[in-house]
Order: structure tokens, then C-alpha cells, then sequence
């Protein structure tokens, strides 16, 4: 049986079990992932839509400048960017073969010089304006490979330059450098307002922070909110203006993750509840298993006990029924104590087949009481002729069925206690209940058997109750009798040996 339950409950549930766990984590994992991703999108979205801000700033200078007919004007043009775009830190008019034709390196000032200076390898045709892997490549609407537009990041040191060109007709490149410092400002300026919008249109102030870092990690536009409270969300790189600068994206954690989280842990406790309820089932089922062939194994035991309990007096009453019908006993005597054993044996005989009546009818619920008001101590006395200890208590109860408890209290006494009669005390509980005790200094139940003296069939095992006649019924149809009339029947050892039986009624 118990292999059984391992196999098809245990086993199978703690295969369960393991796939489910194993099942959870995978799904832990992918979401995990896909959660990741999605920042990581996030940040990129972010920083695409910065770089999107920031090239509009400089296709607007760039057609401005591309609009110059002549030379003269377009360096004049380019002059005026210096002098007064806060975006444009330098600005040059380059030609193929030439290099830079304005500002020249002869009679230019001290800013023009380190400018020519950091662009060397670029305006001295050593490498190409747009580099072969440059993202910029299909910029603007220029014909075959010939570009007309581009960026130009440029980093010498630790600093992020950008130059923004345009390719005139004459083939000549013109364009600027980019202020770095007044596009960052451009940048923190565009975080706030973005920052504000997203306050107006919720209600709460969680959502994102982002803030600009260079390759080195130094803060160069710091998250428009404090950030402490929220956790890196992701990052990108704002390639292609500035590929060593990254995009740093702020959220508070009330996102996806925290579901993820919150759905495994909840999944994993209902799987565990669900293990709990099968072992359990299991477990129970078992119990009812084991209950039942107990059952039906007393039942065999009890068809046996009571054939032999019926033979018993069956046998000494035809024996002596012969004995009388042969005419063997010749004196009056002996005639009158055969007819006597004879009637007793019937008695007997009727007592124990009323009490398996009794018992099936208690069985099947049959059993009807005819409540009234009884005074138990001379009940008792009735019953016993002794006079027992007590208050004159009444007690609601049926007198068939309290005669029938006491007689099988006493007949248990008789039996198991055979040296000295039992007292019978009556007396009244705590709760208002009428108590009937009946003690005796017996050998009393042995602690294992005391709960289970009340079951049906249920005889403690040992060698005396082997000797002595039973069936085990007694006691269960005495506690049932006791619960039909709302009272109860409980064993307890008795203080130096020996048990009282406590029968509860209720009183009057
Ligand atoms: P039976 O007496 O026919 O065996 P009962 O239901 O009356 O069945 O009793 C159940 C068991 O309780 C008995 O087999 C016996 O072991 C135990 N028992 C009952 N009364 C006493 C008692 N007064 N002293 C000791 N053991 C008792």
C-alpha cells in the first residue's frame, strides 16, 4: 500500500513538482530577457531620438550654408557662424588638392591654428570625410557614392568632436564644428522640458531620468531628477554624432521585472499547494484505505467473537435441556438449579443478540429516545440497589438506553475488574452537565488503547481481554447511545489505578 502511494502519488507529484520548478525558472529567465531587451530598446529609442534632436539643429545650419552662391559669401557666411552661433565653434571651407582654403594656416589666429591642427589628417586628404564604415554613409540626396552631407565625429584625446559638412556643386566641402559643450546644454535643456510634459500628462512623477556620460563614465549632462531612487534602465551609445558619449535611461522598477517577479513567486505557491493537496489526497486516501480493511478485518473477528459467544450459552442450555428431558436428575434440587442456569442462559443469550439489534440499529440511525426528566440517583439505585454518592441531580435522557450504558459499564467492571464492585458517583460539571461516573481498580486501558475502546469492534489486545468474552461493541454503542441524547462517554485512568468511566448527560 505504501509502495503504491509512492509510486502513483509521491513520485509522479515530485516529478511535477520539478518540471514546474524547472518550467518557472525557464519562463523566469525569458522574461527576464525580454524585460532586458525591452530596456535596452528603450534606451536606444531615447538616444535615437536625441540624435534626431541634435541633427536637426545642424541640417538646419547645414542648409544655410549650402543656400551661399559665391565664395566670398559663403566665407563670409561661414565668419558670421563663428562670431555668432553659440552651436558653431569653428567653421572652413575645404577644397580637394588644396586642403582648407579658409581659414589658412598662413595669417589665421591662435584658435584657427589649433583647429587646423586637430583636423591635420582629415583637411590634408590622409583620411576620407566619410569613413567606409560611417552610418552616415546614404546621408543626404547626393548622386552614386558622392555624398553631399555628413557628420564627422571626430575624437582626439579625451574630447567628442563633431564636424557637420556639406559638398558644394564645385566639389569644395564646407562646415563647422560643433560646440560641444552648447549642444550638451541644448540636450539638458531638451531633457527638462520633456521632463515637464511627462509631469503634466500623469499624475505621478515616476517614469525616466536619462543623463549623458563620455567613454570615461564623468557625467557631462546630468538626469534632470535625482536618480537615486531608480534603477539603470538601460543604455546606448549616441552614435552617429557622438559614438563615445552613452545615453544613461533611468526608471523606477514598477515596470515589467517587478511582475515577472511577482507572477513566478505566486506561481511557485500555487504549485506548491498543489503538490500539498495531492501528497495530501494522497495521504488521506491511504488513511481511508487502511481504515477500511482494518474494518472489515474486525468485522471478521467480530461474525467470530460473537458465534462463539452464542455458543457458549447455546451449549449449556441443551445440555442441560437434556439432561432435564432425559430424566437424569433425580432430585428437585438439581432440577430447579438446570432450569435456572437454563433461564439465565437465555437471558444471556437475548442480551447479546439485543445487542447487536442495538448496535445496527445505532448503525443505521434507527434508534428513537423517549427523552424525560430522570432523577439519576434513584435511577441508580433502582438499577443497583446501592444508593450512590451525589447531589439529587436530574438529568433529559431516554431510560432504556442510560439502563443499557450503565449495564455495559457494569458488566465491563464485572469483567475486567472482577475483585471489588465499582463505585458509581454522580455529580454535575462545570458546564452544567450531569456527570455519571463509574470507577473501578481494574487494570484499567493501556495509554495506546484508550482512544480506540469506543470503536466499533475494538477489543484491547492483550491476554485477559482473550479470556474474557466480548465482541467489542459495548463501549461503541454506549458512546453512541450517550451522543444520540446529546451527552457523551469518555474513559479516563483513575488515580491509583484502575478507569472511570464518565457518562455526561444533559440535565433537566
Ligand atoms: P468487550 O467488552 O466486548 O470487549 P467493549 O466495547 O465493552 O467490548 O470494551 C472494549 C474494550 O475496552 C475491552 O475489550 C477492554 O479491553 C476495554 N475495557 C472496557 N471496560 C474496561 C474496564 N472497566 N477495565 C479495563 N478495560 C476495559
Amino acid at each position: 500500500m505504501r509502495r503504491l502511494f509512492l509510486l502513483s502519488v509521491v513520485l509522479p507529484a515530485l516529478a511535477l513538482a520539478l518540471l514546474g520548478l524547472v518550467l518557472l525558472g525557464a519562463f523566469a529567465k525569458q522574461m527576464e530577457t525580454s524585460v532586458e531587451k525591452e530596456r535596452i530598446r528603450s534606451a536606444e529609442g531615447v538616444a535615437q531620438a536625441q540624435t534626431f534632436v541634435w541633427r536637426g539643429l545642424l541640417d538646419l545650419r547645414l542648409d544655410r550654408i549650402a543656400a551661399q552662391t559665391d565664395e566670398a559669401a559663403l566665407v563670409d557666411h561661414l565668419r558670421a557662424l563663428v562670431d555668432a552661433d553659440p552651436l558653431v565653434r569653428n567653421a572652413f571651407l575645404w577644397r580637394k588638392g588644396e586642403g582648407c582654403v579658409w581659414p589658412r594656416s598662413a595669417g589665421c589666429n591662435e584658435t584657427e591654428r589649433d583647429f587646423l591642427q586637430r583636423y591635420r589628417p582629415l583637411f590634408s586628404g590622409a583620411v576620407p570625410w566619410t569613413p567606409p564604415d560611417s552610418p552616415s554613409r546614404n546621408e543626404g540626396e547626393g548622386s552614386g557614392d558622392i555624398q553631399t552631407r555628413g557628420y564627422r565625429p571626430w575624437a582626439s584625446g579625451d574630447r567628442a568632436d563633431l564636424l557637420a559638412w556639406v559638398r558644394n556643386p564645385d566639389g569644395s566641402i564646407a562646415g563647422f564644428e560643433v560646440e560641444s559643450v552648447r549642444i550638451l546644454a541644448d540636450a539638458e535643456q531638451g531633457h527638462r522640458e520633456a521632463d515637464e510634459a511627462n509631469a503634466a500628462r500623469r499624475t505621478s512623477r515616476k517614469g525616466f531620468a536619462s543623463e549623458i556620460r563620455d567613454a570615461s563614465g564623468r557625467v557631462l549632462v546630468p538626469a534632470v531628477r535625482p536618480v537615486s531612487g531608480n534603477v539603470p534602465f538601460g543604455e546606448s551609445s549616441l552614435a552617429p554624432l557622438f559614438p563615445q558619449w552613452r545615453l544613461r535611461v533611468y526608471g523606477t522598477d514598477e515596470s515589467a521585472a517587478g511582475y515577472a517577479r511577482l507572477f513566478v513567486a505566486l506561481a511557485a505557491v500555487l504549485l506548491g499547494l498543489l503538490l500539498c493537496s495531492l501528497v495530501a489526497g494522497g495521504a488521506l486516501l491511504l488513511r481511508a484505505a487502511r481504515k477500511e480493511r482494518l474494518d472489515a478485518l474486525r468485522k471478521t473477528e467480530f461474525v467470530s467473537n460473537v458465534s462463539h459467544e452464542l455458543r457458549t450459552p447455546l451449549t449449556s442450555i441443551r445440555m442441560f435441556a437434556d439432561l432435564l428431558s432425559s430424566g437424569r436428575l433425580s432430585n428437585d434440587e438439581d432440577r430447579r438449579k438446570a432450569l435456572e442456569t437454563i433461564s439465565s442462559e437465555s437471558a444471556r443469550l437475548s442480551r447479546l443478540v439485543e445487542g447487536v439489534l442495538d448496535f445496527s440499529r445505532l448503525e443505521r440511525n434507527r434508534r428513537r429516545y423517549a427523552i424525560e426528566q430522570i432523577d439519576l440517583i434513584e435511577f441508580v439505585q433502582n438499577m443497583v440497589g446501592v444508593r450512590p454518592d451525589g447531589p439529587a441531580v436530574a438529568a433529559l435522557a431516554d431510560r432504556d438506553a442510560v439502563k443499557q450504558i450503565l449495564t455495559n459499564l457494569l458488566d465491563n467492571a464485572a469483567k475486567y475488574a472482577p475483585g471489588a464492585p465499582p463505585e458509581i458517583i454522580v455529580r454535575e460539571s462545570g458546564n452544567g452537565l450531569v456527570l455519571l461516573d463509574v470507577l473501578d481498580r481494574g487494570p484499567g486501558v493501556p495509554p495506546h488503547a484508550r482512544k480506540r475502546i469506543f470503536e466499533r469492534f475494538y477489543r484491547a489486545d492483550n491476554s485477559a481481554t482473550r479470556e474474557i468474552g466480548g465482541n467489542g461493541l459495548g463501549l461503541s454503542i454506549a458512546r453512541g447511545l450517550a451522543r444520540g441524547m446529546g451527552g457523551d462517554l469518555v474513559y479516563t485512568p483513575r488515580p491509583g489505578g484502575g478507569s472511570i468511566f464518565t457518562l455526561s448527560l444533559p440535565p433537566a
